[in-house]
């Protein structure tokens, strides 16, 4: 067994910071009212979410009635996506959806049911080599008909970071909703609504140190969606059912902490990120980096091994102590590679040996240097045993 074990997948989650944890514990026990409720049980509940309501609309330099809490940053996502195109077919008979082959899943599988089972046509803007998508192409694939689009903010696979503002200058003066998918993002980038002019944003807690099974959505104000959950009025009627507020408590104090203290946090990402970006290739044999060399999350490094089986490298690196992951989803012991990874025009031998390596608050110099060292000869074994197979 390895003396120390190493987290290296902050994009995957992090840990609750524990200032959150301290800002949440009160809402489970003595504070734990209804914020629907009349009396001053309910009251104090319904303060604390409004206040956190406050708190994440003053990060994002929105009212706070454009911010409505959900269970996740996939509901956001869900949320934006479904209920603006209902909403869009409804008012003015848009039936199409633009999105990218770069999307989360919560994104872009949302859009294919809304394709395959709803009756909306369904667009696709291609992306560079590099995953990052170009204002130009944007403004060719909108039609008049096209009821939402949506772009990733930063990728979570290959941590490039898009154009959202001057994307959504490109929507807004087509007249169609601008959605960004900032699930990934907004632990490390700029997040003013304001200045990346976007109809609505998506985000999760649980990347950002705070506590999964929270999210939030932006949604400008004026523009109407379809709601999600049927049911009470809470969360401007878009989204029913009484609202988690220990979590929401959470999410706000995450925001805030994650957003204050960024500038600490991301020069010291960056520099182990470019380590990693420089040493990897160099020190393993048909290594490529995946995603924009420069235009990339700083806490970011993703690469492709060719001839590697991207799930056993990840076994290997484990037993070696470092958790890491790939892009590949495994299907019943044929993996499948990354459809992200096939997008951006990865051949599929190279695409299925795919890693992502996410530095976070607790990563150290001696962290990355200990994987660097490590990953070679978890390569080789990786490679060698295929061929055994073979
Ligand atoms: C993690 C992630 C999601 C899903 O968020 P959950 O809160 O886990 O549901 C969506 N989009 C991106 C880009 C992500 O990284």
């Amino acid at each position: 067994m390895p003396a120390e074990r190493v987290y290296l997948d902050h994009a995957a989650t992090t840990p609750v910071d524990p200032r959150v944890v301290e800002a949440m514990l009160p809402f489970f026990t003595e504070e734990f009212g209804n914020p629907s409720s009349v009396h001053l049980w309910g009251q104090r509940a319904e303060a604390a979410v409004e206040s956190a309501r406050h708190e994440v609309a003053d990060v994002l330099g929105c009212a706070p009635e454009e911010i409505l809490f959900t269970s996740c940053g996939t509901e956001s996502d869900n949320l934006a996506l479904r209920g603006m195109a209902f909403a869009e077919r409804e008012r003015r008979g848009a039936n199409r959806i633009l999105t990218t082959p770069t999307e989360h899943p919560a994104v872009l599988r949302t859009a294919r049911q809304l394709s395959e089972s709803f009756g909306f046509a369904l667009d696709l803007v291609p992306v560079d080599e590099y995953g990052f998508v170009h204002p130009e192409d944007l403004d060719r694939a909108l039609r008049p008909d096209t009821a939402v689009a949506s772009v990733i903010y930063a990728n979570n696979e290959i941590g490039t970071i898009n154009p959202v503002a001057e994307l959504a200058a490109v929507c807004r003066g087509r007249g169609v909703p601008f959605h960004t998918d900032a699930v990934q993002a907004a632990s490390q980038s700029p997040l003013s609504v304001g200045i990346l002019g976007v109809d609505m944003m998506s985000m999760g807690a649980h990347k950002f140190y705070g506590p999964k099974g929270v999210g939030a959505l932006f949604v400008r104000s004026g523009l109407r969606l379809m709601p999600a959950l049927t049911g009470g009025s809470q969360e401007s009627s878009l989204r029913a059912g009484t609202q988690n507020v220990p979590l929401i408590v959470g999410l706000a104090t995450a925001l805030v902490l994650t957003q204050e203290e960024s500038s600490v946090h991301n020069p010291r990402f960056s520099a182990l990120r470019d380590r990693l970006l420089a040493e990897v290739p160099a020190c393993v044999p048909d290594a490529r980096v995946t995603g924009h060399p420069a235009q990339r999350m700083p806490n970011h490094a993703s690469f492709v091994f060719r001839g590697v089986d991207g799930n056993a490298l990840l076994a290997a690196l484990d037993l070696a102590g470092f958790g890491c992951s790939s892009g590949s989803a495994c299907k019943t012991g044929e993996p499948e590679p990354s459809e992200v990874l096939l997008a951006i025009g990865q051949a599929h031998d190279w695409a299925l040996g795919s890693l992502r390596v996410t530095v976070g608050r607790g990563t150290t110099l001696a962290n990355i240097e200990a994987f660097i060292e490590a990953l070679p000869a978890a390569v080789d074994r990786v490679r060698a045993a295929k061929v055994s197979q073979a």
